[in-house]
């Protein structure tokens, strides 16, 4: 039997009645002929919940225990997935992820997967078993412990389960209709895209657009897995949503087909650093050893042998990394006058395969900003990609901006 994946996140199983919703969804493809494999994210609230209720009882917590809390949201999900489509006389079960079992490293709220084996599943399947409802966002380590994949990482469970079971597709139904030209929730204007190549959604993710997880999009584009985006609110059909392909599947690629936006970004400045070799290697070393998620780096022109280096960070990485930095400084690693930190950017992107050939998009970027009075405070590009980081007042105008001097209106 060919096999389908198919991923309801948060709100698509929010309530009894949405799991009802989304149960006649998979009995659909049921009567196609499809084994499927059911990734289930928690009820749209509860991981928050969760998380809360670990950083209330234990504000520096075991990563352990913090796992084996807050993957629990799943498992109900799962459970009331496969009664609800029991209820249908669908033969289901539910599967924890140490049952399949999805082994991952030990990286716990980070770990990467090692290996799905396929065995148990598959010999359910050959006994008649026709949906398989598994949890998503969680594994088990070779100590065998509970781990989980990071924040939204549902998405990366469904497209590793795909790539192992070789499914014909994966299908992630969520609360949009596909991935747009940007975040719908922020701009009206935002258009459905029909398609959009790995390569474009890899960094709309990574730079923000939370409606994939970037390693979700990593690992379809690794094993090439057929992954759609879809919404689980409308009625099905063939052409719903967006695909997610290579980019030879797309006739004519935009110059800019996203813009996406990460709210939580903060900028750290180290004052008068030694402009010596080995200076960014002992602050960027420390900060990688306190696990800091380093994104845009600036260092100033130097000045009597003193130069300025300024980075960004998440804005929850902000005492960490001020800790690091000053007790690298107490041990005379580094040295520095002050540090300086702005907990009020943001950052916005503009992504587009097109910006490979063409030039003037930064250019129309930064005046188009000039002209909504935006001051940009760093900038970062790549072949594909511009980000800037600016006050985070100014995040929706010009977001907004953006997408208009783009005519993303326009887009498909
Ligand atoms: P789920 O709970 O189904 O995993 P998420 O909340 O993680 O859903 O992701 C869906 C959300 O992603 C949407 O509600 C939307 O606000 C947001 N989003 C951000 N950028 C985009 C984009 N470019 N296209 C579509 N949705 C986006
Ligand atoms: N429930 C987890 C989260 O909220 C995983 C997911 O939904 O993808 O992050
Ligand atoms: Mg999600």
């Amino acid at each position: 039997m060919p096999v389908l994946v198919m991923k309801f996140g948060g709100t698509s199983v929010a309530t009894l009645d949405r799991i009802k919703r989304a149960a006649k969804r998979v009995g659909m493809e049921v009567a196609k002929g499809y084994d499927v494999i059911v990734i289930v994210s928690a009820m749209s609230g509860k991981t928050n919940e969760l998380v809360g209720w670990v950083n209330e009882t234990s504000p520096l917590y075991d990563a352990r225990e913090y796992d084996a809390v807050v993957s629990s949201g799943e498992n109900v999900t799962a459970g009331l997935m496969a009664l609800t489509l029991q209820e249908m006389d669908i033969p289901a079960r539910s599967w924890q992820g140490w049952q399949v079992p999805f082994k991952t490293s030990s990286t716990h709220s980070a770990a990467r997967i090692e290996e799905i084996p396929t065995e148990n599943l598959n010999t359910k399947f050959a006994e008649g078993m026709q949906v398989a409802v598994v949890a998503g966002f969680q594994g088990i380590s070779g100590e065998g412990r509970i781990t989980t994949l990071g924040r939204g990482g549902s998405d990366t469970t469904a497209v590793a389960f795909a790539a192992s079971f070789g499914a014909e597709r994966c299908d992630i139904y969520t609360d949009v209709d596909g991935v747009y030209t940007t975040d719908p929730r922020i701009s009206p204007k935002a258009r459905k895209l029909e398609k959009i190549s790995f390569e474009e959604m890899l960094e709309l993710a990574s730079l923000g657009a939370k409606v994939l997880q970037t390693r979700s999009v990593e690992l379809a584009m690794r094993y090439k897995v057929k992954l759609r985006v879809l919404s689980s609110f409308e009625e099905p059909n063939e052409d719903a949503g967006t695909l997610v392909c290579d980019e030879e599947e797309i006739m004519e690629s935009n110059i800019v087909s996203g813009i996406a936006y990460s709210r939580d970004e903060a900028k750290m400045t180290l004052g008068s650093v030694a402009d010596r070799p080995g200076t960014a290697a002992a602050i960027f070393g420390r900060l990688s050893e306190a696990g800091i998620n380093v994104d845009m780096i600036i260092q100033n022109i130097a000045e009597d042998g003193q130069t300025d280096m300024t980075f960004s960070c998440p804005t929850d990485q902000v005492a960490r990394a001020d800790k690091a930095l000053t007790a690298a400084k107490s041990d005379r690693q580094i040295d520095f006058k002050d540090l300086l930190a702005d907990t009020n950017v943001a950052k916005i992107s503009a992504v587009g395969i097109g910006m490979r050939s063409q030039s003037g998009v930064a250019a129309k970027m930064f005046k188009t900003l000039f002209e909504e009075g935006i001051n940009i405070k760093v900038i970062a590009t790549s072949e594909i990609k511009i980000s800037v980081l600016i006050d985070r007042k100014y995040m929706e105008l010009a977001v907004q901006a953006l997408h208009d001097a783009f005519k993303l209106e326009n887009a498909s």
